[in-house]
């Protein structure tokens, strides 16, 4: 085995990198920013993707699929939109190479200049609104409730495997409805159905609030989000929601006639969440072991390793070891009995602490004589032996890998509120965020000017204005005027 991890609290940005790495989640690709996702990332992905989906389905949501290229004039219909995402847009001018007449392989042919040049989607509103168009007539139509699974390219410049990368893989909603009240209760709906699965299947505590207007999604009237704290004190955005107004309905000329009889624009919402949701989950949880994984999803939720020196004595430990994994197998908990003779049981440990599964099982010839098996946790390392005789083994697993989940959530919610810190003055923001990070909660005026230079000065951003935000009167940390509640700052990725 190659030598251990880097330490969190030495360099926690390389820790990640290498934790990624080895770990196989994913690997940085020959396209600067871009990353393949390994087997085993991409199976914890899945296992995020299937329970958002059907979370989606269970409130009305259907799946549909858009095309990757937008005609460039379909961008600019929406100006804020447009601009903001104008800077980051990667661009399909040709549609043919050629050889190059030098010989020396391919060039762009330029007499295979497209006519209108296309955008690589860095978002689909304006193609989904472009179609909308066409399916909305009339009430009857509303609301539209639809679902996306796809990739986006968004040409970042400071870019790390998962939080941020030039290519990610998300899932958007684009919904339509008659009227504001419905569509602001769809983008609430949608940011607790991210927050729900971040805390019960990520194990991942997270605020929910609302963005300043300097933050907003570009074409959103407001921009709700999710932020979590990770282990280093910086923050991270792991969701956002948005109640788009009438500004995509309005660009895209998308109207229906009312039960009443008039003709009205409809009101939108749009709603993501990436494969940064990956980074959060390995960046809120893994130690300097490895991975630590909350069972509801991790891909291997028991492993089995035998310890064994001869063939005989492994045949015996595998009969009991097949009857476990059936039975762990009946009730939908995932088993991987590690029976390999290539690697030994120490090797085995390590890597299965580097990959996060939650719970081990060892089996040695002693546990067979005394009829045990030895209980490993990955979370706190902590060892039980159970008796299969006496005890109710899986019981005990199962219960066990729900206590891990428990656990490992607590662990994060003490760890995000010790790391959340009221400040009154300006001394007292600055010294919290450069000696113990985390949240900052203070006041703020409420204007763009002085959010803009808190993070001039500090780097620090308005994460968002948290809807449980307490009334309460105070008096900004910059310009000592009057603010009515505290909002969230930090740092963050
Ligand atoms: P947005 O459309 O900007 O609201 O982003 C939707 C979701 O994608 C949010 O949850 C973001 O955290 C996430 N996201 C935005 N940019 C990136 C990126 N470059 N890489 C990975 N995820 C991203």
């Amino acid at each position: 085995m190659s030598k251990g991890l880097p330490k969190r609290s030495e360099d926690y940005s390389l820790w990640y990198n290498e934790l990624v790495k080895r770990a196989d989640l994913a690997e940085n690709s020959a396209v600067r920013g871009c990353m393949v996702i390994k087997p085993y990332g991409f199976s914890i992905w899945e296992k995020m993707q299937a329970e958002l989906d059907r979370k989606f389905k269970k409130t009305g949501h259907s799946n549909a699929y858009f095309p990757l290229f937008i005609p460039k004039s379909f961008l600019s219909k929406e100006a804020n939109h447009v601009e903001g995402f104008a800077k980051e847009c990667a661009v399909v001018t040709h549609y043919r190479l050629k050889n190059d007449p030098s010989g020396k392989g391919v060039i762009v042919d330029p007499e295979a200049k497209l006519e209108e040049e296309l955008i690589v989607r860095p978002t689909s509103e304006t193609v989904i609104w472009s179609t909308y168009k066409n399916w909305i007539q009339s009430y009857r139509d509303l609301p539209l409730l639809i679902n996306q699974w796809a990739n986006v390219v968004r040409w970042e410049m400071r870019t790390r495997l998962f939080l941020r990368t030039a290519e990610f893989l998300w899932q958007e909603g684009h919904t339509a409805h008659a009227t504001k009240r419905e569509a602001e209760a769809e983008t609430v709906q949608m940011l607790n159905v991210y927050a729900d699965f971040a805390e019960k299947f990520m194990a991942m505590p997270v605020i929910k609030g609302v963005k300043t207007e300097s933050e907003k999604f570009a074409g959103a009237e407001s921009t709700y989000c999710i932020e979590a704290m990770m282990q280093d004190g910086k923050a991270l955005q792991a969701g956002t929601s948005h109640f788009l107004g009438q500004n995509f309905a309005k660009a895209f000329d998308v109207k229906f006639a009312t039960k009443e009889g008039g003709l009205e624009h409809v009101w939108g919402t749009s709603w993501g969440v990436s494969t940064r949701l990956m980074g959060a989950l390995i960046m809120a949880h893994s130690d300097d072991k490895g991975l630590v994984l909350p069972p509801k999803l991790a891909p291997i939720q028991v492993v089995i390793v035998p310890i064994f020196k001869s063939e005989e004595e492994l045949e015996e430990i595998s009969v009991k070891a097949k009857e476990i994994v059936d039975q762990l197998d009946d009730i939908g908990i995932s088993v991987k009995f590690d029976d390999r003779d290539t690697y030994k049981p120490g090797w085995k440990f390590a890597e299965y602490e580097l990959k996060g599964v939650p719970l081990r099982l060892g089996i040695g010839p002693r546990d067979l004589k005394n009829k045990t098996v030895e209980l490993a946790r990955r979370d706190d390392f902590s060892k039980t032996v159970i008796n299969f005789e006496t005890e109710d083994l899986i019981t005990i697993i199962k219960d066990t890998l729900d206590n891990i989940q428990d656990s490992i959530y607590q662990k994060a919610k003490s760890f995000t509120d010790e790391k959340t810190t009221s400040v009154d003055t300006w001394e007292e923001f600055v010294d919290v965020l450069d000696n113990k990070g985390g949240f900052v909660a203070a006041h703020w005026d409420g204007t763009a000017e002085t959010e803009e230079k808190i993070k001039e000065k500090t780097k620090a951003t308005i994460r968002c204005i948290p809807l449980d935000q307490v009334k309460e009167d105070g008096l900004c940390i910059v310009s000592g005027k009057p603010s009515t509640g505290r909002v969230l700052f930090a740092r963050a990725y």
